[in-house]
């Protein structure tokens, strides 16, 4: 690792970035297959309009849409903006979490959670679920390299806090949680541990009645519309991925004094 040290930092920062933006179109393919149950490796990207196969020179994150003006070359249809912006949010979550972790271990788990993140909230909003072929795996992964970073203990604690909460909540609310937000909140504990993963879920449900609120005020939406949690859960994971510790310290020293 000693070489890294010789790489201007600026270079590793623009290639953290274009790396976000390939895997950011892996995102988009995860995005649109993963709901399908379809393979994200086969066949290759193709236009959802005519099935014509994306050429190589065609597939370079946002660059490719910009050249193509938003269309597809072979049908003219258009390409929605949503590929490119997906590509995007992840190069900068990529070089956000660079700038915040430095090229450790954290980061290392964090290049695989944060695109992560992006996939749910964009399957989430779309199809109002969480696939099990993300949370399940995401519940090994966060027992494996939370049992390493923070301890089994409070990693199975994690878990169990997260998962169990969500359950009686599912319960208690008759359907009103889902299964997906169930296993995907355990996931969650599993990786921060119990107290960041009720860190995560105040600060969700705060997001998520804030924005609630707002929707009923301004687009008159009835209350019972449903509004998929999993994005404030997702975005409530990346706040407490960044400022877990300063949120809980300054909720610590407040109690304390
Ligand atoms: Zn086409």
């Amino acid at each position: 690792m000693e070489f890294i040290n010789t790489i201007p930092y600026p270079l590793i920062a623009v290639a953290i970035f274009m790396f976000g933006l390939a895997i950011g179109s892996f995102a988009n393919v995860c995005i649109y297959r993963l709901p399908k149950k379809e393979s994200v490796v086969f066949p290759v990207s193709h236009c959802t309009a005519c099935s014509a196969p994306v050429r190589p020179f065609d597939n370079i994150p946002v660059i490719s849409y910009l050249i193509l003006g938003g269309k597809c070359r072979d049908c003219k249809e258009g390409i929605s903006v949503i590929y490119p912006i997906i590509e995007a949010i992840t190069a900068l979550l990529l070089l956000a979490g660079f700038f915040k972790f430095g090229l450790t271990f954290d980061f290392l788990v964090y290049t695989v959670v944060a695109p992560t993140l992006v996939i749910i909230t964009a399957i989430d909003i779309e199809h109002q679920i969480i696939p099990d072929v993300i949370t399940l795996p995401g519940i090994v992964l966060g027992l494996a390299v939370g049992s390493y970073t923070i301890g089994y203990i409070d990693s199975f604690l994690g878990f169990l806090v997260g998962g169990g909460l969500f359950y009686l909540l599912a319960v208690l609310s008759n359907g009103g949680m889902g299964g997906g937000d169930i296993k995907y909140i355990a996931a969650a504990g599993a990786l921060v541990g119990w107290q960041k993963v009720l860190l995560i879920i105040f600060i969700g449900a705060f997001l998520g009645s804030f924005v609630g609120l707002f929707q009923i005020a301004v687009q008159k939406k009835s209350r019972k519309s449903l509004i998929p949690f999993g994005p404030f859960l997702a975005v409530a994971t990346l706040i407490t991925l960044f400022y877990g510790n300063l949120l809980i310290k300054l909720y610590i020293d407040n109690l304390a004094s």
